[in-house]
């Protein structure tokens, strides 16, 4: 389906920068806003141009104008939001983490599944050509077998955002939700293979709330025996990004790409010497949007799906476990 008509559950910050922009270029509509402020409802439908803003969840999700629903609200709020949308018979693009917890993850894939709506996890990281052409250089062969994958993801959380993800357990704050369960997506994407254990620890320094941690590192098991690597922070000024697959035949060095920016390279390096991977950017977001919308129409599924949101949840949810008991931990894989 083309030039869908989008509700936004949430006034947030990604809406605001990332995705409203989307949906107008795949010729989308935003037709309504819904946040539980009405002031914060007006300010930012008129600092977007939405038409109609709301307080209720129920009057935008039934609105007859609404094709498609756009939850970006915080993390414990999604769960009840998908089932609200899907209950008035609207496709959902759903930010992740899907959830909290692996039970209301599945459940909102079911009953996505049962009203026959489409269900999407909005994981940026699998629209971006970065990622695409190391994926695309593991099935040409041009690494042999992969051994090895690292993350580097790293970050310093903007003063802007240093509200709920720090301060909030209750709304999944913390930044194995945050970004690790990005990770965790993009592993599974690009090495098309799935994690089944994973061992982790988490650190405080200094910026989350005590309980809630700002810096991981894990190593997940995949099930064709390679181990990935990830290191995930709120604290790092100075670091930077990226993603790396070491195989047998060649290494895939990916630079300055686990980012929300289509930006990025990827350097080939193997017997033959170093190449560049021909990488053709695109906007992230306004390509998650498009694949959404071909869904939709019957061509094909999201570029991230409801069960991949709950399996890439499900390596959060395993990290945070084995970070607490300190032992290597199974992933539930069930949808
Ligand atoms: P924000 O903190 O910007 O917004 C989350 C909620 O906080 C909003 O729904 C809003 O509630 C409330 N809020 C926003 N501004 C204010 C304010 N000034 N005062 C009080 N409350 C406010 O969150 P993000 O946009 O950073 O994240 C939202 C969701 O998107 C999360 O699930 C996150 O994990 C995900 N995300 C995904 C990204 C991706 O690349 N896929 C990137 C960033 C976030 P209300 O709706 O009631 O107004």
């Amino acid at each position: 389906m083309t030039n869908l008509r989008w509700g936004l559950v949430g006034a947030s910050t990604i809406a605001a920068q990332h995705m409203i922009d989307a949906f107008r270029a795949n010729d989308g509509e935003v037709v309504a806003v819904m946040s539980t402020n009405a002031d914060r409802a007006a300010k930012f439908a008129h600092e977007h141009r939405i038409a109609r803003a709301t307080t209720s969840l129920d009057d935008l999700a039934q609105s007859n104008d609404v094709d498609a629903v756009y939850i970006s609200t915080t993390n414990e709020l999604h769960r009840d939001q998908v089932f609200a949308a899907a209950k008035a018979g609207k496709h959902v693009l759903c930010e992740k983490p899907l959830a909290l917890t692996l039970g209301d993850a599945r459940a909102m894939v079911a009953e996505c599944h049962a009203r026959g709506v489409i269900l999407g996890t909005n994981h940026h990281l699998r629209n971006a050509a970065t990622h695409r052409a190391m994926r695309d250089a593991i099935h040409a062969g041009r690494i042999g077998k992969p051994l090895f994958a690292r993350v580097f993801h790293a970050v310093y959380l903007p003063t802007h955002l240093q509200s709920w993800r720090i301060e909030k357990p209750e709304a999944g704050g913390g930044v194995v939700m945050d970004i690790t369960v990005h990770d965790a997506d993009t592993l599974r994407f690009v090495l098309d293979d799935e994690p089944l254990a994973v061992s982790a620890m988490t650190s405080h320094g200094g910026m989350s709330r005590a309980g809630l941690e700002d810096g991981v590192m894990g190593v997940p098991r995949f099930s064709n025996g390679l181990l990935a690597q990830f290191h995930d922070a709120f604290t790092t000024r100075y670091a930077a990004t990226g993603f790396e697959v070491h195989g047998e035949l060649g290494s895939l060095i990916g630079r300055d790409c686990m980012t929300q920016a289509p930006k990025g390279d990827v350097l080939l390096r193997s017997a033959a010497g170093e190449e560049g991977l021909k990488i053709s950017h695109e906007n992230l977001y306004a390509r998650s949007v498009r694949l959404f919308g071909d869904a939709i129409a019957g061509r094909g599924a999201p570029s991230a799906s409801g069960e991949d949101g709950v399996k890439s949840l499900s390596v959060a949810v395993a990290t945070l476990e084995a970070a607490r008991s300190g032992a290597e931990t199974a992933i539930d894989l069930k949808v």
